[in-house]
């Protein structure tokens, strides 16, 4: 949904015409190079973590304090002197910095066992395997799920985990328009057609890859219309909830819990900590089979070293206190703060004529600029007054779709969403980003 403005339009198309010639001229390793050259592009180095998720930001020599509008924090865990904290310390006290072997040779302590239980647990399914990474759980765990002769039915905008996992597979893939189930059911009946009725013969398996979130759009995975399309062909889902576990559901459950579903309807169950939990590592949650194929079949199970008691620890303390385990109300507090926080921050940019991708629930909020050169100016811009936003710019997004992305915490105040507000207003009308200005709400 472009705006109709000329101005926007012709801009759109320069770039377009300039992103193409230029891929033509000298190759995208050339553009990759060229982006990265441009001043600012080159990393921004991270002094410290305070308790109040603000930033303490070297920018350009000087340390600015930056309200952190870009990370993942999605329920306030990662703080240190948050309520997992105490227990996080004796872990480390008692079980050391790090487990260096792997599940099979030493390496699996009673605090993973204890994690894997309490995933499987959280989700509602009779057993979980988790990773180090997140980014690994997807790309070492699909090849062990298919293979050469399966077909993967995936969403056009995958995370690149996603993508990667499918390619190491072997099997076909093809991929869907987003978040568009007319689309997947076309792909679907191409795959039966000139089959046995009823049966996938030419196909071992029919794989529907998608996320519950998606980070770059802000859109929910229409979960219902997949698991329908999913047991009228007799395919198999495999869900990403990296962005909505914890972060959305009346109990922080996620994309299923957000629809009010069976978690059993979903085969393959796959998250990862680094966001709501405010740790690292990912999980796969299924049946029993499911999962013991995994740890005897999977490279990340087998070749890589479990995680560290600290972190498993973490993950252990924050899921606790998200189920209400720790007898008070806190979990559900974040929940719900973070729900009232996206709605408001999502209202009011709305309000103010700016072009907002997404669901109103989603805590990602994608904010269109769609030239690039606006989108360094706008981020650069506020790191300078002390907020740091992050930058959706190719090659997540087209080059002509670059966006501003900010990812909201039950941790921000509402004074730290109105003063992010402020700004952007601000530079809105400075960098002519908004289409209309509507009436404010209540809230
Ligand atoms: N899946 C999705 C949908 C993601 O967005 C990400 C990264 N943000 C990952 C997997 C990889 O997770 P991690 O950063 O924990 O490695």
């Amino acid at each position: 949904s472009e705006p109709n403005i000329p101005g926007f339009v012709t801009l759109y198309q320069t770039w377009e015409s300039f992103y193409h010639w230029y891929i033509f001229r000298r190759g995208k390793d050339t553009l990759y190079r060229a982006i990265n050259s441009v001043p600012g592009a080159e990393m921004d180095v991270m002094d410290r973590v305070t308790d109040d998720h603000y930033w303490t930001f070297r920018y350009t020599g000087t340390s600015t304090r930056v309200i952190n509008f870009g990370s993942y924090n999605y329920l306030g865990f990662s703080q240190n002197t948050g309520p997992c904290a105490e227990a996080v310390e004796k872990s480390v006290n008692e079980l050391g910095n790090a487990i260096c072997a792997s599940r099979q040779e030493l390496g699996y302590l009673q605090i993973h066992k204890e994690l894997d239980d309490l995933v499987a647990d959280y989700l509602g399914v009779e057993a979980a395997i988790t990773v180090p990474m997140g980014f690994a759980t997807n790309s070492m765990n699909l090849p062990a799920l298919v293979e050469k002769g399966c077909l993967i039915l995936s969403d056009e905008l995958n995370h690149a985990s996603l993508i990667l996992g499918c390619r190491l597979s072997g099997a076909q893939i093809k991929t869907f328009k987003h978040n568009c189930m007319e689309d997947l059911e076309e792909k679907l009946k191409e795959a039966i057609i000139d089959k046995q009725p009823r049966t996938h013969r030419k196909w071992k398996k029919i794989l529907i890859v998608v996320e519950g979130i998606y980070s770059m759009e802000g859109s929910i995975v229409k979960l219902p219309d997949v698991i329908r399309l999913k047991k009228k062909y007799k395919a198999y889902v495999y869900l990403d909830e990296a962005h909505s576990i914890g972060a959305i559901g009346p109990h922080g459950k996620g994309v299923v819990d957000y629809f009010g579903m069976d978690p059993k309807d979903i085969d393959i169950m796959m998250g990862t900590f680094t966001k709501s939990f405010g740790a690292v590592g990912g999980y796969i949650g299924g049946s029993k089979r499911l999962i013991n194929h995994l740890r005897l079949r999977s490279h990340s199970a087998i070749y890589s070293s479990t995680m560290a008691p600290s972190i498993v620890q973490q993950v252990i303390s924050s899921m606790n206190i998200i189920l209400g385990r720790d007898n008070s109300r806190d979990g559900i507090k974040r929940i719900n703060q973070l729900k009232w926080n996206t709605r408001y921050f999502r209202r009011r940019l709305q309000e103010m004529g700016f072009i907002v991708y997404g669901n109103k629930d989603s805590p990602v909020v994608p904010m269109v600029t769609f030239s690039p050169a606006k989108v360094v100016y706008f981020s650069r811009y506020c790191l300078e007054h002390g907020i740091g936003v992050t930058v959706a710019a190719f090659p997540a997004v087209p080059l002509e779709k670059s966006r501003i992305r900010f990812c909201l915490s039950a941790s921000h105040t509402k004074e730290m969403l109105d003063k992010v507000l402020e700004m952007t207003d601000k530079l809105g009308d400075t960098l002519s980003l908004k289409l209309s200005r509507k009436e404010p709400a209540e809230y």
